[in-house]
């Protein structure tokens, strides 16, 4: 997959998210240095790193979650306005970007006062003006693709843990998003809990969905990326298949994390 590694200012031809020289800070915190990578279309991309090092950030910038200040971002051909461009209100293709981008947290935050059926409609009715019977049999449907169809009409608290996140990626995917984002949606889960929420991404990755993944998970993340990107103070360290990263790591920091997390 190096084709998608393109160090030219022009974005892969097949990518969809395109990141050139990206540079973040907190203040005066650089979280994010120099910061290049493609995303592939129908790619499964893993982002793993020591707590700290800017997954999250680096996945919240994709969506305009987080601001950045330098280089390029692009997503599906839309560019991502900087923090200078927010300021001055260039953040008309943000809100392009939104609607094809979903993102799953690590707290999954539904509505508590909502069934499950209704936390999956809700934006597509309100957000996209769909009829509310349509959405709700298009929620019911996503809900049977993450199987959970017998719990429809529960709401959160009745709900599992590993339940509610599959709720949560249901109510993504009804808003059809072109690419995926997880920022380590089994980390809040019960061990127990973690597998029915992998065996969700992984059907995703099958269908072809694109998706950004940070995780913990190293299992998955061998099994199921067709790249992993290490981040190290947040700088992209070095990324590969799977095999390249985690049984012949380049770099001595990555086999150090890896001893540690492995
Ligand atoms: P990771 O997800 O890899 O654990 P984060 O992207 O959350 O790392 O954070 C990267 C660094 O940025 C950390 O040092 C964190 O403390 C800092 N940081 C994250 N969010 C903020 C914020 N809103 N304000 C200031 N610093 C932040
Ligand atoms: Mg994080």
């Amino acid at each position: 997959m190096s084709a998608f590694q393109s160090t030219t200012t022009a974005p892969a031809r097949d990518a969809i998210v395109s990141i050139a020289r990206l540079n973040k800070s907190f203040g005066s915190f650089h979280v994010l240095k120099d910061v290049d990578l493609d995303v592939g279309r129908g790619e499964v991309l893993v982002v793993i790193g020591a707590s700290g090092s800017g997954k999250s950030t680096l996945i919240r910038c994709v969506n305009g979650l987080e601001m950045y200040q330098s280089g390029r971002l692009t997503v599906d051909g839309f560019h991502m306005p900087t923090q200078a461009d927010r300021e001055i209100g260039g953040d008309r293709e943000l809100a392009e970007i939104r609607k094809g981008v979903g993102m799953v947290f690590q707290q999954f935050n539904l509505f508590p006062h909502m069934s499950a059926i209704d936390n999956v409609a809700i934006a597509p009715i309100r957000v996209r003006g769909r009829k509310p019977q349509d959405a709700r049999d298009t929620a019911l449907r996503l809900l049977e693709r993450v199987g959970l169809r017998d719990h429809a009409h529960k709401f959160p608290g009745q709900l599992s843990g590993g339940q509610q996140q599959r709720v949560a990626i249901a109510r993504s995917l009804a808003m059809e998003p072109r690419i995926m984002l997880f920022d380590e949606p089994t980390s809040a889960l019960d061990p127990e809990m973690v597998g029915e929420v992998l065996d969700v991404m992984r059907e995703l990755a099958r269908e072809g969905m694109t998706m950004m993944i940070v995780t913990h998970e190293m299992g998955f993340a061998r099994e199921v990326a067709d790249r992993v990107v290490y981040i190290d103070h947040g700088c992209i360290l070095e990324m590969g298949a799977p095999a390249e990263i985690f049984d012949r790591p380049a770099h001595e920091r990555t086999r150090t994390f890896l001893s540690r997390v492995l």
